[in-house]
């Protein structure tokens, strides 16, 4: 039985894309499940000049997709108040106080407050600091939601945080990384805590090296513009890329909650092997897509508001390591690409010889999908893992425990109203993984590369494979 929770959300950037297609339907299935039920309500904030019923009905185009239940959708959209709002003007958070404070006593809310910045990273302080100068903040719990990107770089990164905490402690910013929303990347760790053979592999004793492959069969897309000034190193390595390596590689938190969890984590973020420049092109690798080979597929640099010269990275692949007791010694293989043959995120990890004396078969892979399948998706050797004929992975025994899935952004959404934080990144785990990722950006913005250098619906470059070729190694996933 969910149990119901309170606030008013405060959508900065509530036409916009993300509050569509993610936020609103996460909220609807949440009020589905009674999470959310009377004592919530929803300010979308955009500049265009909606009425309520107006704002209304396109949350309500939003939830098409997902349910034909007009009447709940109804229901539910009565909870939702469109303030026309300019980011920069302190008007607007002046009568935006008062509308939260009206739909506080309106829905008894207990003055708690999300405050989700929907809205180009650049207004995230701005925004932030007139919630502090307009006085926003209520006696309830106030929560701010940021989405990715943190910072373009450690620099700015340092410069945003103090820029957001001279509103918001630490402890009430919540850093939105939806990849540890995702079901089986939760799954990892309880599983991890639950299975005790599995837990006692994850070691440079039997493990021969752990791959991350984040793949994406589309291209950029209408995000042209976003994506020249972003790339994948900064998009998808600096943050899902770094968490999931988190997830894998921690050490067995004493308990599962925030605190242990975040505890273990920070060390392996501050273990991360030193990058010095000059090591940069031995273990990193890039690529811009090309055209595919029919010709049909456009090459990055003709996709729209991309120059057409540019140098930004459509690719990735690298070799990370970190330098503890657990994991000395064990390549963390890392991907991530547009235009790859297939959306693919998955983790494998790749075990040797001594793995037997675990009752685990030699040279065994483990595989976690964590999409494009959901539920269900452990593979053993590349077959499901019930159907396989290694005990080890036979967990648990409830069938039913891969099918209680929410959607990433639900699972996060329901952790911002508890308070909990077990899935959101920490400052000081952000600032390990941009003085990482910072030092690959540089060298890479001292170097013209020779762009394109992969044909759309490929693997990737060659250099990709050889990077793994050179340990004797290989991708577990390819094509
Ligand atoms: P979008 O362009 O679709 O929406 C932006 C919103 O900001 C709109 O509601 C717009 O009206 C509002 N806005 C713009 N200028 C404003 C101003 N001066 N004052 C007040 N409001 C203003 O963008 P999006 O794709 O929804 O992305 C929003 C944020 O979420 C960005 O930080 C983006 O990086 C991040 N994000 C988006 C996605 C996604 O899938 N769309 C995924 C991950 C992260």
């Amino acid at each position: 039985m969910a149990t119901e929770k309170s606030a008013v959300f405060i959508i900065f950037g509530g036409s916009g894309d993300l509050a569509h297609r993610k936020l609103y339907p996460a909220l609807y299935n949440l009020y589905k499940t009674g999470d959310l039920k009377e004592h919530f309500a929803v300010i979308g904030t955009a500049r265009r000049p909606w009425s309520d019923d107006y704002y209304r009905g396109t949350v309500v185009d939003s939830l098409k997709d997902i349910d034909d239940d007009e009447k709940a959708m109804e229901e539910f959209s009565k909870h939702f108040f469109y303030q026309s709002h300019d980011v920069t003007d302190s008007d607007h958070y002046i009568a935006l106080k008062k509308l939260a404070s009206k739909l506080d006593d309106q829905f008894q809310t207990g003055h708690n407050r999300v405050y989700y910045m929907a809205i180009a990273p650049r207004f995230f302080g701005t925004v932030a600091e007139h919630i502090n100068s307009e006085g926003l903040k209520t006696d309830g719990f106030n929560r701010l939601v940021i989405e990715k990107p943190f910072g373009r770089s450690f620099d700015s990164a340092c410069e945003l945080n103090s820029s957001l905490t001279k509103t918001f402690s630490e402890s009430e910013i919540y850093r939105m990384d939806h990849y540890l929303g995702k079901f089986m990347v939760q799954q990892l760790t309880r599983i991890r805590l639950k299975n005790r053979t599995f837990e006692k592999s994850l070691n440079n004793k039997y493990v021969s090296n752990v791959q991350v492959t984040l793949a994406e069969s589309l291209g950029v897309e209408d995000r042209g513009g976003y994506y020249e000034t972003a790339g994948v190193l900064r998009d998808m390595v600096q943050n899902h890329i770094m968490q999931i390596i988190g997830a894998v590689a921690m050490d067995e938190p004493a308990k599962l909650d925030s605190e242990s969890i975040h505890e273990v984590k920070r060390d392996v973020f501050a273990s991360l092997k030193d990058l010095k420049p000059e090591e940069v092109d031995k273990n990193f690798v890039r690529g811009q897509y090309g055209e595919d080979d029919t010709g049909s597929l456009k090459a990055y640099r003709d996709e729209d508001n991309v120059d057409p010269k540019s140098n930004i990275e459509t690719f990735v692949a690298g070799k990370m390591m970190l330098d503890n007791d657990r994991w000395s010694g064990v390549p963390f293989y890392v991907r991530s690409g547009k235009r790859m043959p297939a959306k693919s995120s998955r983790i494998d990890i790749v075990y040797n010889d001594a793995v037997k004396e675990l009752g685990i078969n030699p040279n065994t892979t483990v595989t976690f999908l964590i999409e494009p399948e959901n539920g269900n998706s452990i593979l053993v050797n590349g077959v499901d893992y019930q159907e396989g004929n290694q005990d080890f992975l036979k967990f648990p025994e409830d069938p039913k425990y891969f099918s209680q899935e929410r959607e990433a952004y639900e699972n996060l959404m329901i952790d911002i109203l508890d308070g909990n934080k077990i899935h959101f990144t920490l400052w000081d785990e952000l600032q390990n993984a941009w003085k990482y990722v910072d030092v690959i950006r540089q060298q890479w913005d001292n170097e013209t590369p020779d762009f394109p250098n992969y044909m759309s619906n490929t693997m990737g470059p060659d250099a990709a494979s050889e990077l793994l070729e050179k340990d004797g190694n290989s991708w577990i996933w390819d094509d």
